[in-house]
């Protein structure tokens, strides 16, 4: 049984914001690619497939040097704004802690900005981490929700108590721990919570 006030881990690229659609246009925009969005991404990185590791190198570099590239990310088509209006009464509820790989010195400052600006959510809790794990396991956190295969290996391994959660899309079908739960929006999430 879960606590009332919950301790709850959450991705955000492919669980509240569509990268891919982001990304590949970027790509499209540097190197002629295709754009295609989260759900039509097949598998995690395609773009590593379909680049030079030169050119996929350069894109991430582009991001790094343009770092407000971060606000162009939409949210995931499948959140409406009243699922938005229910995620900030959430993080009233519950304590939320926003954790992600992204890199850069100014990338906290502009994931503040991007989750006031697709959710109204001020003053964010924003870790940057790339083993979740070992977060979830120091924060105790009770639900932890990620759209990454191997990050939900994380969790399994190193916070086995956290009750984990998967964000559906194409890429995420095959290898996930076992005990985890899909999710198909934030919606459903957010059902899970209460
Ligand atoms: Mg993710």
């Amino acid at each position: 049984m879960l606590p009332e006030r919950l301790v709850v881990i959450c991705d955000i690229d492919g669980v509240l914001a569509d990268f891919y659609t982001s990304f590949s246009t970027l790509a499209n925009d540097l190197y002629g690619t295709p754009i295609f969005s989260h759900e039509e991404c097949l598998e995690r990185s395609p773009l590593k497939r379909l680049l030079s590791s030169k050119q996929y190198t350069s894109l991430w570099r582009y991001i790094d040097t343009h770092q407000e590239w971060w606000l162009t990310l939409p949210r995931l088509p499948s959140i409406t704004d009243n699922d938005a209006c229910r995620f900030r009464h959430s993080l009233q509820r519950h304590s939320w802690h926003f954790v992600t790989s992204r890199t850069g010195d100014r990338v906290i400052y502009y994931t503040c900005l991007w989750l006031y600006q697709q959710f109204g959510i001020v003053l964010p809790h924003i870790i940057l981490a790339k083993e979740k794990g070992v977060v979830a396991a120091r924060f105790q956190a009770d639900v932890a929700i990620d759209d990454t295969v191997e990050i939900l290996e994380q969790y399994a391994t190193d916070a086995p108590s956290t009750v984990r959660y998967v964000m559906h899309a194409p890429y995420n079908q095959v290898g996930r721990p076992s005990g985890t739960s899909e999710v198909r929006t934030l919606s459903e999430f957010l059902d899970a919570l209460t």
